[in-house]
């Protein structure tokens, strides 16, 4: 319900992460719920292990397109990002619930696409979607709820980076952005990853032993690492040229004229993971092939090339 009180402000003038500091002071938390909202995932108590809970929204034009996506794409993204919350966090996704709003003119057909795409998101992963909900609406939203698990050992935070930690990602960055941009300019290129993109499950679970703090690429690497600060009460340093981008990505920001390095540092939906980690426990990513591409500071958030400059916003859903 739209408030009539004095505060006229819009959403898109507050900004996502605002709003959801606002939402955050409203609900109170209880000694069940080890971390709440500000995480990948809230974590609760629960036995000898942690129980992972995490939701994501998807909404027509703003998170998919109907024009560029197929609807089983669309089923299989829908899950990709939640399990690609889990992972960050160390877990399992275990359990999956699906809630969707159709526009009335959709057809049998596409709904159930939407489902097979799911069904093949949550079989690749060991995930079950166990309920959830259906009903009318004017755009087609999709939320997912999933529930995993992780061991205690196994837990990352994104509060847990210690100081002179190397910060670590998983894979180049920009890939799923640079999809989009082709897609918007309406141009033929390297769209697969941004149409389907994967999760770093597998990755997660073997490094989840050894890093400190994880987060998964959502909304780009500046905004992780800035999440990581935040959290972890740090600073950090990212080297600019150190940040991987694959040839496929700046071969599509040379066709569009735009650097990709934007993509890699304020697009997001890469999915892939930022970590930080101790330097003598680095060895124990061999095999992993890691790109370390700066370390945590007291204090202070620096994008270094040749002089040291600020590093920048992450893309904000409310922020157009
Ligand atoms: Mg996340």
């Amino acid at each position: 319900m739209r408030s009539k009180g004095d505060n006229m402000d819009k959403l898109s003038d507050l900004g996502e992460f605002k709003l959801i500091e606002k939402i955050a002071d409203k609900f109170e938390s209880d000694e069940e719920v080890y971390k709440g909202i500000g995480d990948d995932c809230a974590v609760l108590k629960k036995r000898e292990d942690y129980t992972l809970m995490t939701t994501d929204m998807l909404v027509e034009g703003d998170h998919f397109n109907l024009d560029w996506q197929t609807p089983w794409q669309i089923g299989w993204k829908s899950i990709i990002v939640n399990i690609s919350d889990i992972a960050a966090m160390g877990g399992l996704p275990k359990w999956g619930l699906v809630s969707i709003a159709f526009p009335g003119d959709i057809e049998v057909n596409f709904a159930e696409d939407i489902f097979d795409g799911m069904a093949e998101a949550s079989e690749k992963h060991g995930m079950k979607i166990i309920g959830g909900d259906t009903t009318h609406g004017d755009l087609l939203t999709i939320n997912v709820a999933v529930i995993g698990e992780v061991e205690k050992e196994n837990l990352c935070m994104r509060g847990d980076a210690e100081i002179d930690d190397l910060i670590c990602v998983s894979g180049d960055l920009g890939k799923s952005w640079a999809g989009l941009e082709l897609l918007r300019a309406g141009k033929e290129g390297y769209t697969d990853y941004y149409l389907q993109p994967k999760c770093r499950l597998k990755t997660a679970r073997r490094i989840a032993p050894h890093v400190n703090a994880m987060i998964d690429v959502s909304d780009g690497l500046s905004s992780e690492v800035g999440h990581i600060c935040d959290e972890s009460g740090v600073g950090a340093e990212v080297e600019k040229e150190k940040v991987p981008i694959s040839n496929k990505t700046r071969k599509t920001g040379e066709d569009l004229d735009i650097d990709p390095m934007k993509w890699a540092l304020s697009g997001g939906e890469d999915f892939e993971l930022v970590f930080t980690i101790p330097r003598e426990r680095f060895s124990k990513m061999e095999g992993e092939n890691p790109v370390v591409v700066g370390k945590i500071l007291e204090e202070g958030r620096y994008l270094i090339n040749s002089e040291k400059r600020k590093l920048g916003r992450g893309y904000d859903h409310f922020d157009r």
